[in-house]
């Protein structure tokens, strides 16, 4: 057998039991997971903005960003829902990689997935005890929502993950928005085909146990732009991509009709500066399309409090060590041009 067992990790329960989130907290999240959904289910004109760094690395630099928006969140409350990307769990092209804190507490050591399941929860929980803002996460590996159950106010399956049962299932068991990617190969069908699933109830095996679920109606889709079969970026955001998804969303028998759109990623084809450029076009298409409007529910940016990437090892605070991001002066301005155009 090829596989070496180092050591039983401590189960969901026991790690939620030794950090847990306050009780006001925990109301604070209600409140927000009752907004965003109502967003999603068209009852609230407001707008979602899934915002921050491609991979949350270090905890003081993410909730520094986190507390930053903090204030900005309180001054455009009445447009824009600010949800921070707080991602702990990077999905890798190859497999080789920085995998997230969730994997790597620490990116230049050897993962530890005790200490970076720990890392995962207190990073969560001091964002939202600091600022009151509930995060998005991506769910890399269905068999952790456990740990992070009661935090999350947004979970995204991603590109690589989308067209997989087990996280289709486990998605159908969210009581919180769930955002499908589009595969990298920009298959509309097998993204809203994700949402079906999740949003449908199952019976299946979850961490070794026989469960059912009830389906969760905030499925929705995320566009971030594709490859084509050349490996050129073939982008997805533009009216015309969106017109098709809605008629494509509306010969479905799924609820709630909604899409986020990713701006970085192959819709920027990682150029992170076209992300302001992108933004501004998707506000223009829902101010000119009522079709538009009502299905595009929000954006998804990646932000951090340096622009650009470095590599592992190069140590700037603040500064991403995966996919390019906008610095923060450009993001803060976008948050704001954004909010004027909802
Ligand atoms: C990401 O959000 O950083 C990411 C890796 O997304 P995708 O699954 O769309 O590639
Ligand atoms: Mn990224």
């Amino acid at each position: 057998m090829s596989f070496t067992f180092l050591r039983e990790l401590p189960s969901p329960g026991s790690i939620r039991e030794t950090y847990p989130l306050s009780a006001k907290m925990t109301a604070q999240k209600a409140r927000r997971d009752a907004e965003i959904s109502a967003v999603l289910r068209g009852e609230d004109d407001r707008f979602l903005l899934i915002i921050g760094p491609c991979s949350a690395d270090r905890e003081d630099a993410v909730c520094d960003y986190a507390s930053r928006l903090a204030p900005i969140q309180e001054e455009v409350k009445d447009k824009l829902i600010i949800i921070p990307r707080v991602y702990t769990n990077k999905p890798r092209t190859t497999g080789d990689g920085y995998k997230g804190i969730a994997s790597q507490p620490d990116p230049e050591k050897a993962p530890d997935m005790v200490e970076g399941l720990i890392a995962m929860r207190k990073m969560h929980i001091r964002v939202i005890e600091e600022t009151g803002l509930t995060c998005a996460d991506e769910m890399l590996y269905p068999e952790n929502w456990g740990y992070v159950v009661d935090l999350l106010s947004y979970v995204a399956i991603g590109a690589r993950s989308v067209e997989d049962q087990h996280h289709r299932l486990t998605a159908s068991g969210f009581d919180v928005a769930s955002g499908m990617k589009n595969p990298t190969s920009g298959d509309f069908s097998v993204m809203l085909n994700s949402v079906y699933a999740a949003q449908h109830p199952h019976h299946f095996v979850y961490r070794g146990n026989e469960v059912t679920t009830t389906g969760n109606p905030l499925a929705h889709v995320i566009l971030r732009g594709a490859q084509s079969k050349h490996g050129n970026t073939v982008t997805n955001y533009h009216y015309e991509d969106l017109i098709r998804l809605y008629h494509m969303y509306h010969k479905m028998d799924v609820k709630n009709p909604a899409a986020i759109i990713d701006t970085n990623h192959s819709n920027s084809g990682k150029q992170f500066r076209e992300q302001i450029r992108i933004s501004e076009e998707i506000m223009h298409n829902r101010s000119v399309s009522p079709e538009i409007h009502d299905l595009i529910k929000g954006l998804m940016i990646e932000s951090y409090i340096e622009e650009g990437n470095q590599s592992i090892g190069e140590h700037i605070y603040g500064k991403s060590i995966t996919d390019p991001c906008l610095g923060w002066e450009d993001s803060k301005r976008l948050i704001y041009d954004i909010a004027e155009m909802v």
